[in-house]
């Protein structure tokens, strides 16, 4: 795995990875779990069932293995073969448990994390559970594909007033949260004129930084089948959501 690209080749891939391609020219990634036998499972904008039957497919015409594009009705969630999720484009593999200075050498947001993984078994039961129960409404900036995999692969969710969300392909698309940069050390570094192109990167780096899933303070573990309780689709009370406080992640 090189320094500034995670592509790797079909048969680097184990069971449990989190695996993602980019569509539509580079503009954004889709991420998924790689459950091994060619299969993934992963996360899309929410379609509409074309039959009744309890099932529905998204990509009918697949020559590779029958139940590809499986998904429950009104899940977003979704079993495909590796050749429909990647559609022609190139794998990439998602990296956990990356020191800080190669996550702020990533020019990229959402290519990594200082998060660690859990143990593939984990990893695939957590998967492979959303499959049947769903993972609530797609939304890009709240709840994507990128959340998904990562929540499988570590359990770790972040709540905040804002809801649960927060990876690096919504921190890019939002920008830097303004928070973040008035309250960051690296305007120190803004007397000069060279010193501001430093800082402007150096902000973007720390805003990353502090909105990567493995440094943050208000993430919590949640069992899989808490999940739907947690985020509240369950029809549950205010106060079940409010339990989990305690930060689960030591640096
Ligand atoms: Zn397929």
């Amino acid at each position: 795995m090189g320094l500034l690209t995670n592509k790797i080749e079909r048969d680097e891939i184990k069971p449990g990875d989190h695996i993602y391609t980019y569509r539509a020219v580079f503009t954004y990634s889709h991420h998924g779990i790689y459950l091994g036998g060619s299969k993934v499972v992963h996360f899309t904008p929410e379609k509409k069932p074309s039959s009744s039957s309890g099932k529905s497919y998204d990509s009918m015409s697949c020559p590779i293995f029958p139940d590809c594009g499986f998904r429950q009705p009104n899940s977003g969630v979704v079993l495909s073969c590796l050749d429909c999720f990647l559609r022609n484009g190139s794998l990439y593999c998602f990296e956990y448990g990356a020191t800080p200075s190669v996550f702020l050498s990533k020019v990229r947001g959402g290519t990594c994390t200082t998060a660690t993984s859990d143990p593939p078994e984990s990893v695939i039961h957590r998967a492979m559970y959303l499959l049947q129960n769903g993972f609530g409404n797609y939304d890009v900036f709240q709840n994507n594909c990128e959340d998904f995999a990562m929540y499988c692969k570590t359990g770790l969710l972040i709540m905040d007033k804002q809801g649960v969300g927060r990876s690096g392909q919504a921190a890019s698309v939002i920008g830097a949260p303004l928070a973040a940069m008035l309250s960051s050390p690296l305007t120190l570094l803004m007397p000069g004129p060279v010193g501001v192109a430093t800082a402007t990167a150096g902000m973007y780096c720390m805003s990353r930084y502090s909105t990567d899933i493995g440094v943050r303070t208000d993430v919590i573990k949640v069992a899989v089948e808490d999940l739907a309780v947690n985020l509240g689709w369950a029809s549950h009370q205010e106060e079940e959501v409010n339990h989990n406080e305690a930060p689960l992640i030591q640096l």
